[in-house]
């Protein structure tokens, strides 16, 4: 069975600046006042049946709202699953509250580890912990940016999470035309890292899915902090696919899946999800779903 999904931006500041941030540090801004998290919460309760709410920001933890508000009003007022996509810089009391406050609700963690912002050892120390805190049922998952020039560190990293017992999703750096073109002197490393081939484009980590029909607007939407609602991320990166605000009541959600117009496809999501027509039909939630954008 296919899981609505909905991306859930709940805020748009963030404590770190990667420097290979997807989103500028213009965009990178921004936190939604309690009144409007009240209503994007009520819209939330509003949709028809469970969905899976995946949460991203720039960084959740980082806005206050994140742990006092919108977890408990997504367990309290919603029948939803909650997932997080985090840099997991938050300190431990928080990720403890977390997990305490998500016990039986929760979906995915996927923890996103950023060398230029913090060490392998102190990002492990708080992933062990949550990973320990959550519980075996839900997922966890650390991902991680493949930094051109910065391979060998992502290569540690990767042994030193795989060593703690958790999986480890190399990230091909995205551009905003689809995916870094790395030099000849990564190859070697990305081999290692990306298994045989070791050839981002080959990998096809940003397919096309032009001409398919694809569910995104009816069981996957996109949310941002001041409302707006997408038919997915691609559409919301063209200025297309406005589906209306959820703060002036104005949302209406596709009725029928449409062909995809787009020659990128980056969400990830829809395609894990059995929402495109012919890609990933049994609908099971590849661990690597979360990994779809650094948080
Ligand atoms: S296939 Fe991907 S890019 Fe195309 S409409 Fe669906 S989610 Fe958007
Ligand atoms: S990549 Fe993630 S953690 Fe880094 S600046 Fe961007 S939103 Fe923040």
């Amino acid at each position: 069975m296919r899981r609505p999904t909905v991306e859930w931006q709940v805020a748009g500041a963030c404590n770190y600046n990667c420097s290979y941030c997807i989103q500028s540090p213009k965009h990178r801004v921004g936190q939604p006042s309690r009144e409007a998290v009240d209503r994007l919460l009520a819209f939330l309760s509003s949709l028809p049946g469970q969905w899976e709410v995946k949460m991203s920001g720039g960084e959740p933890f980082a806005f206050p709202l994140f742990l006092s508000r919108i977890v408990p009003g997504l367990v309290g007022e919603t029948p939803h699953t909650v997932s997080v996509l985090t840099n997991l810089s938050t300190p431990l009391p928080a990720l403890e509250r977390f997990a305490e406050a998500t016990r039986g609700r929760l979906g995915i963690v996927s923890a996103s580890l950023h060398l230029e912002f913090t060490t392998a050892a102190a990002f492990l120390e708080k992933a062990v912990r949550l990973r320990e805190w959550i519980g075996p049922f839900p997922s966890f998952v650390v991902n991680s940016v493949l930094v051109p020039g910065r391979l060998d560190e992502v290569l540690r990293a990767r042994d030193a999470v795989e060593a703690a017992g958790l999986p480890f999703f190399p990230q091909v750096m995205k551009t905003k035309g689809g995916i870094f073109d790395y030099p000849e002197e990564d190859r070697p490393l990305l081999e290692r890292l990306l298994g045989a081939g070791g050839d981002p484009r080959r990998e096809n980590r940003a397919p096309s899915y032009f001409g398919r029909l694809c569910r995104a607007g009816l069981e996957y939407f996109v949310l941002t902090q001041s409302g707006d609602v997408f038919s997915c991320r691609t559409a919301k990166r063209f200025g297309e696919g406005f589906l209306g605000n959820a703060l002036e009541g104005s949302v209406h959600l596709a009725d029928e899946p449409r062909p995809c117009p787009y020659t990128i496809c980056p969400c990830t999501v829809p395609a894990n999800r059995g929402m495109v027509e012919g890609i990933g039909a049994d609908a099971r939630v590849a661990p690597a779903v979360l990994a779809g954008r650094p948080a």
